[in-house]
C-alpha cells in the first residue's frame, strides 16, 4: 500500500467476540481476514475500548436500567452496554490469533469514566480528540482503510469522524462484523453513506 495510506483495526478484543461480554456476531471469522488485509499495509493502527470499572456506558453502573436500554448522557443519548473491556481484564485483551506485529500505534478510547468513545478519533462528548487525528497527519497519512468491530457503532463512527478530519476512508466489508441494535446498522450504513465512506470489498482496494 502507498505510504500515505494506514489501515485501522477497531476493537478485535476478547469481550467482542462470540462468548465474551458484548459479543459481536461471528466477530472470530474475521480475524485471518484481518491478518491478511494487514500484510498489505506498513502503517496499522489497533484501537482497544479500554473502560474503568463503573464506566458510565455500563448498564451496572445505573441502578433500575437494563442492558441495551439507551441513557440520556450529558452528551447526548448513550446505550447501555453489558460491563466490557474493562482495562487490564483479559477481556479487553486483543484476540490472540491477531497476528500484526508491525503494528505501529495501540489506541485506547473510552477510558473517561463519563464519557464513552465508539470513534478512535472524538470521544462521545464529540470535542475531546483521542489524539489520532494528530498521528495520522504527523506521518503523512492521507488515507485510511477501516475494519474490525462492530460495524455499526465504533467502525462505522471511526470512518465517519475520520472524514471530519479531511481523510480518505474506506470500510473493507468482509473485514468487518456488526452488532445490529434496533436497526443500527441499517443507521450506520447511511451515516457512511452521508459522510463519504467508500464502503469495498477487500478485492477492490488498490495496492
Ligand atoms: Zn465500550
Amino acid at each position: 500500500m502507498p505510504a500515505d495510506r494506514a489501515l485501522i483495526v477497531v476493537d478485535m478484543q476478547n469481550d467482542f467476540m462470540p462468548g465474551g461480554a458484548l459479543a459481536v456476531p461471528e466477530g472470530d471469522t474475521i480475524v485471518e481476514t484481518i491478518n491478511r488485509l494487514a500484510r498489505r499495509f506498513s502503517n496499522v493502527v489497533l484501537t482497544q475500548d479500554w473502560h474503568c470499572p463503573g464506566h458510565a456506558s455500563f448498564a451496572s453502573s445505573h441502578p433500575g436500567r437494563e442492558v441495551y436500554e439507551t441513557f440520556d448522557a450529558f452528551y447526548g443519548p448513550q446505550v447501555l452496554w453489558p460491563d466490557h473491556c474493562v482495562m487490564g481484564t483479559p477481556g479487553a485483551d486483543l484476540h490472540p490469533g491477531l497476528d500484526i506485529p508491525h503494528a505501529g500505534l495501540i489506541l485506547r478510547k473510552g477510558y473517561h469514566k463519563e464519557v464513552d468513545s465508539y470513534s478512535a478519533f472524538l470521544e462521545a462528548d464529540r470535542k475531546t480528540r483521542t489524539g489520532l487525528d494528530g498521528w495520522l497527519a504527523s506521518r503523512g497519512i492521507t488515507d485510511i482503510v477501516v475494519c474490525g468491530v462492530a460495524t455499526d457503532f465504533c467502525v462505522g463512527w471511526t470512518a465517519c469522524d475520520a472524514r471530519h478530519f479531511g481523510l480518505t476512508v474506506s470500510v473493507v466489508e468482509e473485514a468487518s462484523r456488526g452488532i445490529d441494535l434496533d436497526g443500527s446498522m441499517a443507521r450506520a450504513q447511511r451515516n457512511m453513506d452521508i459522510a463519504g465512506v467508500n464502503v469495498v470489498t477487500m478485492s477492490q482496494l488498490v495496492d
